[in-house]
């Protein structure tokens, strides 16, 4: 896309209204990179800022931090080989000196910025991103399905960093959104036999798609019953709660789920801050409950697993759409209509 004097970008005004303005190009910093958007893809998250519900995000703000794209231009400090080429963005950018920072723990920072909330992102034709946060896509792993590095990144951390998750472990993921189909493919890439659990079939067909060993529809079926069926009686090893939101219900299945001795890792974003858990089972069987948070070092392991065919994620990406059409895939997320799972925006269509 040749650079003109202004560039078109999809702006959060107002809770529930983004419009698309030209927007002048910013003079670049020493360290800092131009890059050509080629996907930025939606997420819940983004959701929760479109309805204002988001701590981070002020507008008016550009949203969109699942981004890949090309280089088009360079900081002064900028290693010129990064010109023309085709990356991933990592959004989150650590301060590098708080102690969480110093002790390998970037994704807990305490002075953090992150593109796409508290810096303009991806839903644009152009974004200017520190040359740190830039991760070189491999030539066999395209724009969309690089741009979902983000989103998978969370869940590798979830499954691999944090729930370890091994090939012989019989594991639970609650929620067949973009997250728990993430986390289900790096569990199958790891070896684990896998339950898939949601209340949505079409996200449950997907789940077979990717590799789910059992999908159960919670509306349909007893998820206790179907758990001890394929353990002995004795119940699964570890459960990855991956739907969050605002129900209740998620967190206290999983205790049930839950072998003696079994793991709870949560993934999944809540909508507040509150939630019930089966306290006498959880206490008198010895479960171990975890968090899991952002993707630290996580994009080029994911790569990788793409790269080599372990992992793909095409049935994730349901939807492509222009910078113009991003309110409408909002609603369209909000309401989980037209059997949507994960919306890219291209915006060179
Ligand atoms: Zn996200
Ligand atoms: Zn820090």
């Amino acid at each position: 896309m040749a650079k003109l004097d202004t560039f078109k970008s999809m702006v959060l005004e107002k809770p529930r209204t983004v419009s698309l303005i030209e927007k002048p190009f910013e003079k670049l910093n020493d360290d800092e990179v131009l890059v050509a958007v080629k996907a930025c893809a939606l997420c819940g998250s983004d959701l929760h800022a479109f309805n204002g519900h988001h701590s981070r995000v002020h507008p008016p703000r550009v949203l969109g931090h699942e981004i890949s794209g090309q280089i088009v231009e360079i900081g002064k400090n900028v290693k010129s080989n990064l010109i023309d080429l085709r990356c991933c963005i990592e959004n989150h950018i650590p301060c590098g000196e708080c102690v969480y920072c110093s002790n390998d723990k970037p994704n807990l920072c305490i002075n953090a910025e992150s593109i796409g909330f508290t810096k303009d992102g991806g839903y644009a034709e152009f974004l200017i991103a520190p040359a740190e946060c830039i991760v070189p896509l491999p030539e066999k792993v395209s724009y969309p399905i690089g741009s979902i590095m983000q989103t998978m990144g969370v869940s590798y951390h979830a499954v691999k960093d944090i729930a370890e998750v091994g090939n012989d472990d019989k594991i639970g993921i609650i929620g067949a959104g973009p997250i728990g189909l993430c986390a289900l493919s790096v569990a199958k890439s790891l070896g684990a036999f896998v339950i898939h659990f949601d209340v949505v079939d079409y996200r449950l067909v997907a789940a077979k798609e990717l590799g789910a060993d059992i999908v159960v529809n919670l509306s349909e079926s007893d998820p206790i019953e179907i758990s001890k069926e394929y353990t002995d009686g004795l119940g699964l090893d570890k459960i990855i709660e991956a739907a969050g939101g605002s129900q209740d219900k998620t967190l206290q299945l999983a205790t049930q789920l839950s072998r003696k001795s079994g793991e709870i890792t949560v993934v999944g974003t809540f909508s507040d801050n509150q939630k019930t858990i089966r306290i006498v089972e959880f206490k008198d069987q010895e479960m171990i409950l975890k968090g899991s948070r952002g993707h630290p070092h996580a994009f080029e392991p994911c790569l990788e697993l793409v790269q080599n065919g372990l992992v793909s994620l095409e049935p994730i990406l349901t939807h492509h759409v222009s910078l113009g059409q991003v309110q409408e895939a909002l609603l369209m997320m909000e309401k989980k209509t037209d059997n949507v799972i994960k919306v890219v925006i291209d915006p060179t269509m």
